[in-house]
Order: C-alpha cells, then structure tokens, then sequence
C-alpha cells in the first residue's frame, strides 16, 4: 500500500475579524495539527500570551532573523512585520504534523514559491461585511483607528481570493473546522503525496497479469 508522505502545510488567510483566529485555535486542539507560532514586531494585545500567540520581538531582533535568513516568509502588515521562521516548520513536519499557518496573502505567495507541493491554501471569508465590522468592533481590542484602517484593508486583501487553492466562507465554527477537514483528507489522496506510489501501481499491475 502507498503511504502519505510527511505532513501537510495549511494556510489560513483572511481578512482579521473573519473568525481565522478562532478557527484555528479550535483546529490546533486537534490531533495532528499544530500551529506555526510567527513573530511578531506588533505589540502584544491583553489576552495574548507570548511564545503561544506570537514570539513577540522588537525591530533590530526581526531585521537579525532576515539578516540571518531564518525566515521561510515574512512581511509587513498594518505598520507591523510579521514573520514564519523555517526551521520549526520543518522539523512540525518531519513529526508527520500538519502545520497550521495563520498568515496573509503576501506570506502565502512566497511559501508557495518555495514550497507549492507541500502546500494547501484556504482563503476565509467572513458572511458579510456587516458581519466583518460587527466582529471587528466586538474584539474592543483595537482603537477605533485600528478597526477602521482594518476595514479598508480587508477590501483590499480580499482581492487576493484567486490566488488560493479553496474558499470557506465562515458562517459557523463547526461547518469551517469540518471543510478544513474535508480538504486535508483529499489532499492526501493526491498522487504527489502518496509515498511508494509507483511501486504499488507496478505490482498491482504484474499481479493482474
Ligand atoms: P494580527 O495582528 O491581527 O494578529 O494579524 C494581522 C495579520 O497578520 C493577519 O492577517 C495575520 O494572518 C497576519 N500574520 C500573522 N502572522 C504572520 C506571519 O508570520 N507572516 C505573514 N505574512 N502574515 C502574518
């Protein structure tokens, strides 16, 4: 029998207040799955925990990780940078884990260029607009400046949706975390991720001799 290969990258992107963040909480509490902590220049927000949510770091610490290229992406969102270094990834993956990326559409291009094969991505939309806002006001974490500078870039990060390999639209926690699901089962029976493939295929075809 063909076996899979090492685990799966997936990346879930979306403009913030789209439920990403909660979703993939929910997700890393599941059996093999585990989160790619990023760093991060941004402040820490009030229920934010450092080294859980981010490594928290200030500027002269990320521009030494990009000087020494540790970083397998980075980029600047919101006045902030934000970064995935490459070695806790790959070794998440060597333990046959599914890496969770919680990062934008600029991080998503560069992992791709680097690693397509290994890589699922998953654009998260929120229901509405409506909806966006509402979320957004709720968290009450940000200054109002923030939300609405957040608002008119979510126009904008949205744009990238045909660069990804699938959308869920998030109306329900429950729905999205089982659409996550449905696409890593499939992306397992992919041909390039099956090990032994070839092997198995020319036995079977001996066999049927
Ligand atoms: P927040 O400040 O709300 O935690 O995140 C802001 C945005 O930065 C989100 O869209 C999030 O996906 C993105 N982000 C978080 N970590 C990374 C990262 O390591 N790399 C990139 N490219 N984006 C990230």
């Amino acid at each position: 029998m063909p076996s899979e290969k090492d685990g799966v990258m997936i990346i879930l992107s979306s403009p913030s207040g789209a439920g990403k963040t909660t979703l993939v909480k929910m997700l890393s509490k599941l059996d093999n799955f585990e989160v790619s902590i990023s760093h991060t220049t941004r402040q820490p927000r009030p229920n934010e925990t450092s080294n859980q949510d981010y490594f928290f770091v200030d500027e002269k610490e990320f521009n030494r990780l990009i000087k020494n290229e540790e970083f397998l992406e980075y980029a600047k969102v919101f006045n902030n940078f934000y970064g995935t270094t490459r070695t806790p990834v790959i070794d998440k993956l060597n333990k046959e884990k599914n890496v969770l990326f919680d990062i934008d559409w600029q991080g998503t291009q560069q992992i791709k260029a680097k690693a397509r094969e290994d890589l699922v991505s998953v654009f998260v939309l929120p229901p509405s607009t409506a909806e966006l806002e509402r979320r957004l006001l709720s968290r009450a974490q940000d200054s109002a400046e923030v939300v609405s500078g957040r608002m008119a870039r979510a126009a904008d990060e949205m744009s990238h949706y045909p660069e990804y390999d699938y959308i869920i639209v998030n109306h329900d926690l429950e729905a999205s975390i089982e659409a996550v699901h449905t696409i890593l089962k499939a992306e397992r029976l992919r041909i390039s991720r099956q090990a032994g493939l070839t092997d198995f295929m020319k036995q079977l075809r001996e066999d049927s001799r």
